[in-house]
């Protein structure tokens, strides 16, 4: 859910040692992190590795200058939204233009005012801090807290290709509450919002790596790293069990339980997509509904299949 504020890290890409010792010494004290790189190549890299809130660049570099390292952070989905300082050896308005057309986002002429450097600096990470704030926003759900299906679709991709770069387990759990339509119904639309966010404590109660998310109305998708589907589907089940025992204050007879479809990356034919992990799970989840809902429906690893 929405991180605590962080410490910023800035990445300074001179290829003058003395400049990295006058930035250090002049941002001394600043609330941040500060790290170097003195070449073009290993400022993209660490870019790419740190993912530094700014990055303060400089123009003329040996290799890749800053305009053409600046292209390639621009079109890295990774790198791309990292606000770019250029810090200018000369006050040449036309290099200003070019950096500032490109998408940076300041200026600063060598050799830099320690205050104007700061005050810069800050400003960039106020702005930096908001634009992620508003990003971070755009991904909760309203009512729960929970990240939504922007979110989760963003996400699943990623943790999909990251499993299978490392090899790693990867899990896909779908819920669903039961006869939902029914509770609303029944005792209105304000508390099956009670319902909706109960359900999803209990759910944001696990791992801190676990990705809890609002799929659509009344169903979750759940992913879990590096977690196989024995141990996905003792989790869902765990949850299930939680959710039949949750006591409904004003309506303490009601139980409410929810269906489950599991399935993790081992259970897939064909292709690992993001969209196969899906389907295979929105079909366990059918499964669970068609037996009496109230249960967990993991499928079968492929190598397990007669
Ligand atoms: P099943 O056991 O087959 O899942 O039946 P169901 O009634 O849960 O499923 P159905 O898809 O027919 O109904 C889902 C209901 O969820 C319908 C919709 O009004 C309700 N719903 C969706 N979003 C919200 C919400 O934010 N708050 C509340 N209170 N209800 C919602
Ligand atoms: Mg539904
Ligand atoms: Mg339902």
């Amino acid at each position: 859910m929405v991180q605590n504020k962080i410490i910023p890290k800035v990445l300074a890409i001179d290829d003058s040692e003395l400049i990295h010792r006058l930035l250090e010494a002049r941002l001394q004290g600043e609330d941040l992190e500060l790290h170097s790189a003195t070449s073009s190549e290993e400022g993209l890299q660490k870019a790419r590795a740190l993912k530094p809130e700014l990055i303060l660049l400089d123009i003329s570099m040996e290799g890749m200058n800053g305009f053409e390292l600046l292209d390639k952070l621009k079109e890295d989905t990774g790198t791309q939204n990292i606000a770019v300082i250029f810090i200018s050896g000369t006050d040449e308005p036309m290099d200003k233009v070019r950096g500032l057309d490109m998408g940076a986002i300041d200026f600063i002429t060598k050799p830099f005012d320690a205050f104007e450097l700061k005050a810069r600096v800050r400003s960039a990470l106020r702005n930096q801090y908001l634009m992620r704030m508003l990003e971070q926003r755009a991904q909760l759900d309203g009512l729960t807290g929970l990240w939504n299906r922007t979110y989760f679709d963003n996400r699943l991709t990623q943790e999909v290709s990251e499993a299978k770069r490392h090899q790693r387990a990867l899990t896909l759990v779908l819920c669903d509450i039961d006869r939902f339509k029914r509770l609303n119904d029944q005792f209105g639309h304000p508390f099956g919002d009670r319902v909706l966010k109960h359900v999803s404590q209990i759910f944001s109660g696990g791992r801190t790596s676990d990705i809890v998310c609002r799929y659509g109305g009344e169903e979750f998708g759940l992913i879990f790293p590096s977690t196989n589907i024995e141990r996905g589907c003792e989790v869902a089940e765990r949850l299930r069990v939680a959710i039949e025992a949750a006591k409904w204050s004003g309506n303490p007879d009601l139980v409410v339980t929810a269906s489950f479809g599991v399935c993790d990356m081992e259970c897939l034919e064909g292709d690992l997509t993001p969209e196969a992990m899906l389907k295979l799970a929105d079909k366990m989840l059918y499964k669970a509904k068609q037996s009496g809902r109230n249960c967990v429906k993991c499928a079968k690893k492929k190598k397990d299949e007669i």
